[in-house]
């Protein structure tokens, strides 16, 4: 999708520290970071949410776990723990519509989120 924020940053149109790309899935450092890691990984494929993703996804959204879990080794936050988060439609403030997967930790993260 020409208008999508993320579809263009797969595309290499906007500039962004990517930290991990294959065929399937892209990752890279979120502009506004909310610890001090926090990476978005993202399917190449564009779908808006994960209530758009049927079940013939699962392989796709699992390794957006997989590839999260890989690069928190990478970032040295394994031990120490990190958060994984998706944020779904408006009261969990979405704000761009092409599924991600919040990778936040490098430092003590509080429980229940605001
Ligand atoms: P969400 O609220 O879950 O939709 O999160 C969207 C995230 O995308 C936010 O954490 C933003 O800081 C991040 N973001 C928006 N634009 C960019 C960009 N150009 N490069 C990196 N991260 C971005």
């Amino acid at each position: 999708m020409a208008e999508c924020i993320f579809c263009r940053i797969v595309a290499g149109e906007i500039p962004s520290e990517i930290v991990y790309r294959d065929d399937e899935v892209v990752a890279f450092r979120d502009i506004n970071p909310q610890g001090p890691v926090h990476v978005l990984v993202i399917p190449v494929e564009h779908i808006p949410g994960i209530r758009e993703a049927d079940p013939s996804k699962n392989a796709l959204l699992g390794k957006l776990m997989t590839v999260a879990a890989k690069l928190a080794e990478e970032e040295g936050i394994a031990d120490s723990g990190y958060r994984l988060v998706i944020n779904q439609g408006p009261d969990a403030g979405q704000a761009v519509f092409h599924i991600h997967l919040h990778l936040i930790g490098g430092r003590k993260l509080s429980w229940p989120p605001g």
